[in-house]
């Protein structure tokens, strides 16, 4: 598990006030308390990540082994809080590698966060992987399938994102996307191994997403109890801030978010219920 986050335009104290939550149930801190991974040797197998997007450009700050409160000291904040868009990521390390997220293509052009499981993908050809997280597949991955000409469309984005994301296996799970040059941030849901997806808010002039559990999919009382208290804690923050929900996204289904805060679906397709 993971989580990834994001509002638009930035609000940094409110995304922190929901890795937090994020990092305990999904992320990290879950990781680090687990019983049999209490040891300190494991933390370094987590992590901490920020994505932003800055008069067109998309930067990042990410540190493995780091949870929010420690990587949020050494934040360039400036910056941060200037940004159309801002995303956060708390890394569940699925298995005993070194990195966070953001991952980028070989270019440094597609961006992602992801949650789930990405081993089905191998990027034909060779590429330049900055670790050995299954996740960063992913990026390099989309470098070819979203060639120039489909990145100046919008609509042929969201159409190439949607072929990729039906593709995907029962385990692939979720991922934010954001491609250089691009003013919108993509999110795209595949079923989830721990029933993760993302649920989008809205407030006046401001749009957020974080993810979020179908705690009913759950076989006991106790994990549906636990997984209806992690949404009611994301949606309270959110609530507070004054978002109201707009919907799910649905299973192998993607859109849009625009940095002039429309969300855009693909054709066709209603990706958000
Ligand atoms: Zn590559």
């Amino acid at each position: 598990m993971c989580g990834i986050a994001g509002i638009l335009p930035a609000d940094l104290s409110l995304l922190k006030k929901v890795l937090r939550i994020l990092e305990h149930y999904v992320g990290s801190k879950g990781y680090c308390e687990r019983g049999d991974r209490h040891l300190g040797a494991f933390k370094r197998y987590t992590g901490t990540g920020f994505l932003w997007i800055s008069d067109g450009k998309v930067e990042f700050f990410k540190e493995a082994g780091l949870f929010v409160d420690e990587i949020y000291e050494k934040l360039p904040k400036g910056k941060m809080k200037k940004a159309k868009a801002l995303l956060g990521h708390t890394r569940w390390p699925s298995s005993e590698t070194l990195g966070a997220h953001p991952f980028f293509d070989c270019k440094g052009e597609i961006a992602i966060m992801h949650n789930g499981n990405a081993k089905e993908i191998s990027p034909p050809g060779s590429h330049k992987y900055e670790t050995k997280v299954d996740s960063e597949r992913i990026a390099h991955y989309l470098e070819k399938k979203l060639t120039k000409k489909v990145r100046q469309d919008l609509n042929k984005l969201l159409a190439a994102i949607q072929e990729f994301i039906e593709g995907r296996s029962d385990e692939f799970g979720n991922l934010a996307l954001v491609v250089k040059g691009v003013p919108a941030v993509f999110l795209a849901v595949a079923p989830h191994k721990y029933h993760s997806t993302l649920r989008v808010w809205q407030r006046p002039g401001g749009i957020a997403f974080s993810t979020y559990k179908y705690a009913e999919l759950f076989e006991t009382m106790a994990e549906q109890q636990r997984w209806r208290k992690f949404n009611e804690k994301v949606n309270a923050v959110l609530r507070k801030a004054g978002f109201t929900p707009l919907g799910t996204v649905r299973d192998r289904t993607c859109l849009a978010i625009t940095l002039d805060l429309q969300i855009v679906e693909p054709k066709g397709i209603t990706s958000l219920a």
